[in-house]
């Protein structure tokens, strides 16, 4: 069973269109994924417009949980809630923020805004998370992103320590943006063992947490 909140499509900096990547995940196995283009205030209302009419479609061929959503993308930390907002207005599901990577030049208090946002579901790989993002994510029920993807993967082994300690919850994202980033069992064990967590906690943020959180983006959907 394999779970993805946080891919691309062609609509941002991705190679495939929603429907040829939803059908790809579907054939490696995925039982949801998370489709999140890069935002900003002028493209969210039309990114998650079209995922939302392609999500739909995919669902209804074939047995996926397909969410349409947004990876909030380098915004200054201030305006990250407006944008969430307008997602939300415009039928997201998902709401990732691209947190302080140490591959990018993301602002400093990304992280923070981010789990203090009532809006946003995970935080994408945060880089140097510190105690203080651990603990309010782990208070707000933000999840917590180890990455599969290059350069971004550099602080997982943080990421785990600071956030296990305080309690966050965490899911492994491939981050996808060409077919063959897409996770496979393997990859997303590596990237689980290779990030610190013991076996259990691996077997846990694998397969407990991601239905935990589609329990609270459905949860959120019935409001
Ligand atoms: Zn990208
Ligand atoms: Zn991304």
């Amino acid at each position: 069973m394999l779970y993805d909140f946080h891919t691309h499509t062609f609509l941002s900096d991705g190679e495939l269109s929603p429907v040829e990547l939803i059908r790809r995940a579907y054939v490696r196995g995925y039982r949801a994924i998370g489709v999140a283009d890069h935002a900003g205030p002028g493209n969210v209302e039309w990114i998650v417009k079209q995922l939302v009419e392609d999500c739909r479609f995919c669902e209804r061929h074939w047995d996926i949980q397909a969410l349409p959503g947004v990876e909030l993308t380098h915004l200054p930390p201030s305006t990250i809630g407006d944008v969430a907002h307008a997602a939300r207005g415009a039928g997201a599901k998902i709401v990732v923020v691209h947190g302080e990577t140490p591959a990018e030049p993301v602002e400093p208090g990304t992280n923070l805004a981010a789990v203090r946002c009532p809006q946003v579901d995970v935080l994408g790989h945060p880089g140097m998370l510190s105690e203080e993002e651990a603990h309010l994510a782990a208070e707000n029920g933000v999840f917590v992103e180890l990455s599969a993807r290059r350069g971004h993967s550099l602080t997982n082994g943080l990421v785990a320590r600071v956030g296990g300690a305080a309690g966050a919850r965490f899911v492994v994202d491939s981050d996808g943006h060409h077919p063959d980033d897409l996770l496979t069992p393997q990859l997303a064990w590596k990237v689980a063992r290779g990030a610190g967590l013991d076996e259990p906690t691996a077997r846990e943020v694998l397969e407990q947490n991601p239905e935990r959180l589609l329990l609270k983006l459905a949860g959120r959907a019935r409001l």
